[in-house]
C-alpha cells in the first residue's frame, strides 16, 4: 500500500533500525519505545488489522510468534516478555498495518489500562 507508513519502512522509503527480515516479516525498532526492549513485528504483505486476519493469511501470525520465540532466545529474555496487538480505535491502534509490540527488560501490570 503505496500510502502505508510499515509498508514504506519494509521497502526502505522510510528509514528504520532493523533488527531481523526473513521473506515473510520484518523486525525493526519502535521509534518511540515503551520498555527496554521495543520491537515491532509487521508481516511484509500489507494486512489492516487483527480483524483482518483470514484463513488465507493467518499463516504468518504463527510464523511471527516463531520469530518472536527466536528473538527471545536470542535476547536471553528468560524473565520474560510481553507480546501486545492493538486492534482498531478503542485499543489504541494508531498504523494500520498489522503490527506486534516485541516489550521486555522490565516488569509489566496487568491488566493494561
Ligand atoms: P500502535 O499504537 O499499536 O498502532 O503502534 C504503532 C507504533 O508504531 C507506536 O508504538 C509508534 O511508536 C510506532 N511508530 C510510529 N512511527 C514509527 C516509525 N517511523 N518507526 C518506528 N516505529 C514507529
Ligand atoms: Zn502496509
Amino acid at each position: 500500500m503505496s500510502d502505508c507508513l510499515f509498508c514504506k519502512i519494509i521497502n526502505g522509503d522510510v528509514p528504520s533500525k532493523k533488527i531481523y527480515e526473513d521473506s515473510l516479516v520484518y523486525v525493526f525498532e519502535d521509534i518511540a519505545p515503551a520498555a527496554p526492549i521495543h520491537y515491532l513485528l509487521i508481516p511484509k504483505e500489507h494486512i489492516s488489522s487483527a480483524k483482518d486476519i483470514t484463513e488465507k493469511n493467518s499463516n504468518v501470525v504463527g510464523h511471527i510468534f516463531e520469530v518472536i520465540s527466536k528473538l527471545a532466545k536470542n535476547l536471553d529474555l528468560k524473565d520474560g516478555f510481553r507480546v501486545v496487538n492493538n486492534c482498531g480505535e478503542n485499543a489504541g491502534q494508531t498504523v494500520f498495518h498489522i503490527h506486534f509490540h516485541l516489550l521486555a527488560g522490565k516488569s509489566f501490570e496487568w491488566p493494561a489500562g
